[in-house]
């Protein structure tokens, strides 16, 4: 299966990568089976301008008349034009195709991605995820675009120049064998060594870089303490680390290099000099001792070829790896077919851990009532935002349920889960496409009535005219405010009875903060909403007030009620009130 260390995404086994790999070159067998055909006339081609070669020289040493020699000579021409036209096409071919296989990866990947788990998305951080999307989506590109057509080309390439030579001749293609125990052993010993090497010196690069950033961004704490020597002696210790790890790769390339480049022209001179022999005993003519040379001279290419696209197929591979790895992070929903009777939302006996067996809530009950409003407030890592994500089904409990109606949120279809609760955020995204594109996510069916009235609702008149506005990136910007308000319109067409505001994020940008406090309370009105508050007068307003502490529920009441109680939230309310 694949291993999965704590907070990073998983990697799929070797053994997935290639079934994938297989199933993915086997996706498109037309188009496939067309370019390796192409590919091999190509080759053909180019094959023949060889044997003519032998045979000219053949005629030559026979004392052939000129015509024949012209006549030669024109053919060879002519193949080595078709062979160039055939040899554009095969490239035009494959690379279209390449394209083809690289959109379906991508594809696939978003897919993958969107299907995520959102618990997975929060604990592993995004970090791993774009650098998945970006980096790993460009190696896995190059591989696809370069190292496969690259190194099917070389290998059919290879394979006709090899069935050639076997063809002149069966005798005098055994010389070229030579070289094959020099380039294998050679080509093995680098291998193994050599993806070490890089990663090595990936990593001693990465070190210079995190020790010269931190010394900059320290530069006045570095001043003050007088740190300067020590800094620079880091960098240096830095940078002998990466030193070495270049010299270790430089090494490696210095050894097989030569034997590669010996390995490429030990065959061409064996099968000259033996060859050569095998004329003076007899054993073969002199144009098929020809041809041969130039066959052996031929496979050079494609081999070497092969050779160094083998390296990239390994990162390509690696990236492959990490890209596919996506889709073995187990679903944390199960839904079902059972639906909410009614609006009702509980939480019983939840609790929840981010790291296992350290829960941070230990044994949540909370009823809400439809309509209210409830504050939530409590010391800073107490467990409110873990309780707020927990109550709109981004994070599953680990034992106990959330439900709605009945129903565990788990097991509700995510369109399902949206139309009864959402969390408010102080979420600017806004999506590439027209407003109208933007408003429509919530609802796709809205009608431009539904659309209006939305905006309407939260004080957007703005938008009116601008619904076919392109917006986003590369289009016209708009203020975080606007963008708030699109991200509040596109809440009341969704239209969750529930809503869970974590104040936190949702502080808003003071100078547009009056006009879109009104938006946000429009949006809130009729709806049962549970405020993570920050600020205590949210706290006062609200019908009811839980005070949470160390992962638990301490109190739970209205203002009034939880003063005269004299716990926890009145000695809150005293030290806000004091200070404030
Ligand atoms: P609050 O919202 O009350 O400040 P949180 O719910 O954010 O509290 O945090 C509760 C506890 O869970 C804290 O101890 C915090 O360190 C931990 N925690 C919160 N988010 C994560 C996370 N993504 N990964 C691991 N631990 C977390």
């Amino acid at each position: 299966m694949s291993d999965s260390a704590p907070g990073i995404l998983p990697v799929a086994s070797a053994a997935q990568v290639r079934a994938y790999a297989r199933r993915l070159t086997l996706a498109y067998p037309r188009e496939l089976a067309t370019v390796l055909a192409v590919h091999g006339l190509a080759a053909v081609a180019g094959l023949v301008a060889p044997r003519l070669l032998g045979e000219l020289v053949q005629d030559v040493r026979d004392g052939s008349s000129h015509v024949t020699v012209d006549r030669i000579a024109l053919a060879i021409l002519g193949f080595v034009v078709v062979q160039g036209v055939l040899l554009r096409y095969a490239v035009y071919l494959s690379a279209r195709l390449g394209e083809k296989v690289l959109a379906r990866l991508r594809e696939e990947f978003v897919d993958r991605v969107l299907e995520l788990p959102l618990s997975t998305v929060e604990r592993a951080g995004t970090g791993d995820l774009v650098t998945r999307t970006s980096r790993d989506v460009d190696a896995l590109a190059r591989t696809v675009r370069h190292a496969v057509p690259e190194t099917l080309i070389a290998m059919v390439t290879g394979a006709f120049a090899i069935g050639a030579l076997i063809l002149v001749g069966p005798l005098t293609a055994l010389p070229c064998l030579v070289g094959v125990p020099l380039l294998w052993c050679g080509t093995r010993w680098y291998l193994r060594r050599a993806r070490d090497g890089y990663l090595q010196e990936n990593e001693a690069w990465g070190g210079v870089t995190a020790g010269l950033s931190e010394t900059v961004e320290g530069a006045r704490t570095v001043e003050a303490l007088r740190l300067e020597d020590r800094r620079v002696a880091r960098t240096d210790a830095d940078l002998a680390v990466a030193w070495a790890a270049e010299r270790y790769t430089l090494d490696l390339r210095t050894v097989w290099f030569p034997l590669v480049e010996i390995g490429y022209v030990l065959p061409v001179a064996a099968t000259l000099l033996i060859g050569g022999l095998f004329y003076l005993h007899g054993m073969a003519s002199l144009a098929q001792v020809t041809a041969a040379t130039l066959y052996v001279q031929q496979l050079i290419d494609p081999l070497d070829r092969f050779l160094s696209w083998v390296d990239e197929l390994q990162v390509g591979g690696a990236s492959l790896a990490r890209l596919l790895g996506v889709a073995e992070v187990p679903a944390d929903r199960t839904p079902g077919g059972r639906r909410p009777d009614g609006e009702r939302m509980s939480a019983d006996g939840v609790r929840y851990a981010y790291r296992d067996g350290q829960d941070v809530l230990h044994g949540i009950d909370l009823r809400l009532r439809p309509g209210e409003r409830l504050a939530m407030v409590g010391p800073s890592g107490a467990g409110k935002s873990t309780l707020g994500r927990l109550l709109v089904g981004v994070l599953r409990p680990r034992a106990g349920a959330v439900t709605v109606g009945g129903v565990p949120l788990v097991d509700l279809p995510l369109e399902e889960l949206r139309r009864n609760v959402a969390l408010v955020t102080q979420e600017h995204h806004v999506f590439r496409g027209t407003i109208r594109d933007n408003l429509l996510l919530a609802r796709p069916d809205a009608t431009d009535e539904e659309l209006a009235r939305a905006l309407d609702a939260v004080d957007a008149s703005w938008a009116h005219a601008m619904l076919d506005t392109e917006v986003g990136a590369g289009h016209a910007a708009l203020s975080p405010a606007r963008a708030q308000q699109l991200a509040l319109a596109r809440l009341v067409l969704a239209d969750p009875h529930t809503l869970v505001l974590d104040e936190a994020t949702s502080l808003l940008d003071p100078r547009a903060a009056r006009h879109l406090e009104r938006s946000l309370s429009a949006v809130l009105e009729g709806r049962t909403v549970v405020a993570i508050a920050h600020r205590l007068h949210t706290a006062h307003d609200a019908d009811r007030v839980a005070v949470v502490e160390d992962g638990r529920i301490t109190e739970l009441g209205d203002h009034e009620k939880l003063i005269a109680r004299d716990g926890s939230y009145a000695a809150l309310w005293r030290s806000w009130h004091g200070s404030g």
